[in-house]
């Protein structure tokens, strides 16, 4: 048996794994996947097999993973890696290296493969997806993001596409307008704030302002008054007050976030953070700052569900609902969790679309009725 490790974490890791501890056979950082049979072969003869170098060119372009533990519905796409941002609290920048994006056709025959084998939604994939961008060296054209989505709506019309992550800096009104003009596209963005207060997000280095991100919030639901919008918040970061705590739920209720990530501020070693800034919060403070955080955004997912109330969705079944066989589970277009009892007669399976009437709800759950199928 060889044992490896793989990913980012494997170059701030491998000294101590394979020296140190003595324990493991193979450590691949997340550039050197392609190399993963030759250094299997080396490790098999006994010695120590170890890439972790990063590509300022691997994309992992034609490499079409087999997807295990999928249901069959869902595929995820990466059209990009890495990150030339700098958020001062990340790892991502130096662990997997600097942006690079991939070929446009062969993301857009990865997901042409994907919904003919079957598959009915692909999330595309990337630290930053927004900056996406590819010139054709057959014919230097250059293909942005709303492009790219643009030719993956394409495919066909049943075929739903999502993305993640869009930073805010980078998320133009050429995106959001193709948003709007293709159904198939989902009506939802992961948005990721950090913090509500402008001196913290300069201290975090995300290059905006509170009133940029609230004036791209208003933005998105000018072009797409539905769209859901959700969000990466983190509590507690170096020096953060009770006003800048305040500013964060300020922007929170102000952007009516239906879903949040939250976490309280965990210092990453090697970033911009560590270096430069102590993590001076302490850690009671830290936990009832995100409790609050936390309980405010239950309320906010609570208050724009029961908007939904009355609405239809088109929803995508993905299979039974957690709690009875007898109810099927699938999300609407702005990825929200719906669940409805199943109608006997039908052909309706994990896979089909049906609308559904939302009639009632919890903070995480819209639950309703199917009132049209096919
Ligand atoms: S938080 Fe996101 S945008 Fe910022 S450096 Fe990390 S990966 Fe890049």
């Amino acid at each position: 048996m060889l044992i490896g490790v793989l990913g980012c974490m494997a170059e701030r890791l491998k000294s101590k794994l394979l020296e140190e501890e003595k324990l493991v056979d193979i450590v691949v950082g997340p550039d050197a996947y392609r190399s993963l049979p030759q250094l299997i072969d080396e490790a098999e003869t006994g010695t120590k097999a170890v890439n972790v170098l990063l590509s300022r060119e691997e994309t992992y372009a034609d490499i079409s993973p087999v997807r295990l533990n999928s249901n069959g519905i869902n595929a995820f796409v990466s059209i990009m890696r890495g990150c030339n941002n700098m958020c001062a609290f990340c790892v991502v920048p130096f662990t997997r290296g600097r942006e690079r994006s991939r070929d446009e056709a062969s993301i857009v025959a990865e997901c042409r493969d994907l919904f003919e084998q079957g598959y009915k939604e692909v999330t595309l994939l990337g630290q930053n997806v927004d900056s996406y961008y590819w010139v054709d060296p057959n014919t230097n054209h250059p293909v942005d993001f709303a492009m790219l989505l643009e030719k993956v709506s394409q495919i066909s019309p049943s075929l739903r596409i999502r993305f993640s992550t869009s930073h805010p800096k980078d998320i133009t009104d050429k995106v959001l307008h193709t948003m709007k003009a293709h159904a198939n596209i989902c009506k939802y963005i992961h948005l990721p704030v950090q913090s509500g207060s402008t001196r913290i997000l300069q201290l975090m280095n995300r290059t905006y302002t509170r009133e940029w991100y609230l004036a791209k919030v208003k933005r998105i639901k000018e072009i797409m008054p539905d769209c859901a919008i959700s969000a990466d918040i983190i509590t507690g970061f170096c020096t953060e007050t009770e006003q800048d705590h305040e500013d964060t739920l300020d922007i929170m209720r102000q952007s009516q976030y239906e879903y949040s990530y939250m976490f309280a501020y965990s210092e990453r070693p090697g970033t911009l953070a560590a270096k430069r800034y102590s993590d001076d919060v302490p850690d009671d403070v830290k936990k009832r700052r995100l409790d609050e955080i936390v309980k405010l955004q239950n309320n906010l997912s609570l208050e724009t569900n029961k908007k939904d109330i009355g609405k239809v969705f088109e929803v995508l079944i993905e299979g039974n609902s957690k709690k009875s066989n007898l109810q099927w589970m699938g999300r609407n277009s702005q990825n929200k969790v719906m669940v409805f009892d199943k109608i006997e007669n039908t052909q309706l399976q994990p896979g089909s679309f049906v609308h559904v009437l939302a009639e009632s709800c919890t903070q995480g759950t819209l639950m309703g009725k199917i009132v049209n199928h096919s």
